[in-house]
């Protein structure tokens, strides 16, 4: 039966109330004080006539306030719009008026962050560190003890707007309301949450990357860890210093943990399950996971707006590290071609994907939702992906590219994702991006950004010879640049977009 998830956190607090709920560096809360914690924000935002159904927006790094804050909402109905801090100051003004937060709770990083953000002046600010963002979080909170009047939670009110990471474009408001999430954080079994789990959190709170573990953890009865600023050495500290047993990270994080001398010295036998989603995963770099990193891994493919979601069990199915998976229990998922006809097993298309727990749409944007939505002849609606992919005899998912980032040259569709695998096993690369470049002679061109392994000396030129060898005629790489570092948003995927428009001005 629906329940909501601050309510399972009162469970646990009332059954386990010793039991650690949330970590944050030195501070430790355990259930019984997290719910205290959570009662005090609730009665506050009752107290400043914040009413269900409204919506509070937080722009932090993860901390005990941001979660408390996160469920205080939900437990008196308010929604919650959380703000990537690495936003522009356009976007920042803009998601808090799409939004109509009533109060928007930052502390110290993201009001430097957003300083320069024309935000509405009637939205009140709560600094959640005490810092000068706004008034004191401490100051702001109902007394020691303080309750709020209960209220009786509409599985169909919005738990969370997610302003989708803005890869392609500017951000869009995802919604999902209670029961949606609930459908996911009431499956916690085959995920192997549950009180004993201890769960490292190192992608950012505002990212459903980072909620998908979030939301189970804590409706299990587990411990979350809470990293503010990832790097691979502080991640594998805590691991094993909190004897981790879940994390979800996305896949340059593991690229960065396994290139670490030292990783085979840490203690990691704790580890139940490992996820990974968001960006392409590379096929060596799951298979050295797997010989070294005890646990299982588990790679999801999906996005935010909750279309045709797969998972790949990994350890399961070695001899599939090349895909994504196969479709999650309750969701179908398909090929189209561009006039909308399913295509057979084996074809390439655009995935399409239907579920129990698509958002409701996006917020304000009736054009953008009837876009991304797509009914077929019989009156099905699917969510359009806007991903290319192919199905293999045994139903797991091969996953090309974004539509967006397919190169058409001299005719071809080339996937720059079957470039970037090959590319990647040379020696002395860390890191590959393959973009389509304007070309006269063929439309586009495929043009390789690489980053070195430290230590390594990368040839550009060896290294276009080395791939135009292994790959088709009709994908060769047209050059190989060098790069320090590949642009990427705050989750870790390439902007594939920003290397082409940086490539564009320097004039190449
Ligand atoms: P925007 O829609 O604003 O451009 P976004 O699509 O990056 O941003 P998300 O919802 O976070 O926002 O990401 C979903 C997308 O991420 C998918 O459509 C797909 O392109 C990519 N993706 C998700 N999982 C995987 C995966 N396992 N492997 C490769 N790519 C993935
Ligand atoms: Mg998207």
């Amino acid at each position: 039966d629906f329940i909501t998830l601050d309510a399972l956190v009162r469970n646990t607090a009332q059954a386990r109330p010793d039991r650690i709920a949330v970590i944050d560096g030195e501070r430790k809360l355990r259930y019984a004080e997290f719910d205290a914690l959570i009662d005090r924000i609730a009665a506050a935002l009752q107290r400043d006539g914040v009413k269900p159904t409204d919506a509070i927006s937080i722009c932090a790094l993860s901390s005990i306030e941001y979660a408390a804050t996160f469920l205080g909402a939900l437990r008196v109905g308010v929604a919650v719009a959380p703000l990537a801090p690495s936003s522009t100051a356009q976007d920042f003004a803009a998601m808090v008026k799409d939004s109509s937060a009533k109060i928007l709770f930052t502390d110290d990083f993201a009001a430097e962050a957003m300083k320069d953000a024309a935000i509405d002046a009637s939205v009140r600010r709560v600094a959640l560190d005490g810092g000068a963002s706004g008034a004191a979080f401490s100051g702001w909170l109902a007394a020691e003890g303080a309750k709020a009047a209960p209220v009786s939670v509409d599985p169909e009110w919005v738990f969370n707007i997610i302003y989708s990471s803005g890869t392609t474009g500017t951000p869009k408001g995802i919604v999902h309301t209670h029961s949606l999430r609930w459908r996911q954080y009431g499956q916690l079994d085959p995920l192997g949450y549950g009180p004993e789990a201890v769960t490292l959190l190192s992608t950012p709170l505002y990212s459903n990357t980072t909620l998908v573990c979030f939301n189970p953890t804590l409706a299990g009865g587990g411990t979350l860890v809470l990293m503010k600023k990832f790097d691979a050495r502080g991640f594998l500290d805590l691991a094993q210093q909190h004897r981790v047993t879940h994390a979800m990270l996305v896949p340059v994080q593991y690229r960065r943990i396994m290139a670490l001398p030292e990783f085979g010295s840490y203690e990691l036998s704790s580890f139940v399950m490992k996820f990974c989603t968001s960006a392409p995963f590379a096929a060596e770099l799951k298979r050295d996971i797997l010989a070294r990193w005890p646990g299982g891994l588990t790679e999801f493919y999906g996005m935010t707006e909750g279309g045709g979601s797969c998972a790949l069990l990994a350890h399961e199915h070695p001899d599939k590290l090349g895909t994504v998976g196969q479709p999650m229990p309750d969701h179908i998922i398909r090929l189209i071609d561009e006039d909308g006809n399913f295509l057979p097993q084996g074809s390439i298309g655009e995935i399409v994907g239907r579920s129990a727990v698509v958002m409701t749409g996006y917020l304000n944007q009736p054009q953008k939702t009837a876009e991304t939505f797509w009914t077929d002849k019989d009156g099905q609606r699917w969510v359009r992906t806007g991903d290319v992919g192919r199905f293999d005899q045994d139903g797991f998912l091969t996953l090309m590219d974004r539509k967006k980032d397919m190169i058409i040259s001299g005719g071809f569709n080339i996937y720059p994702s079957d470039i970037e695998a090959i590319a990647s096993q040379h020696p002395a690369v860390l890191e590959v991006a393959v973009v389509g470049m304007p070309s006269e002679d063929w439309g586009e061109t495929p043009v390789a950004f690489v980053v070195a392994r430290p230590g390594a000396t990368l040839d550009p030129a060896e290294l276009k010879a080395w791939t135009n060898a292994k790959v088709g005629k009709t994908q060769r790489l047209s050059e190989v640049v060098l790069s320090e570092a590949l642009p990427r948003s705050a989750i870790g995927k390439v902007l594939k977009r920003e290397l082409r428009d940086q490539r564009l001005a320097a004039g190449a």
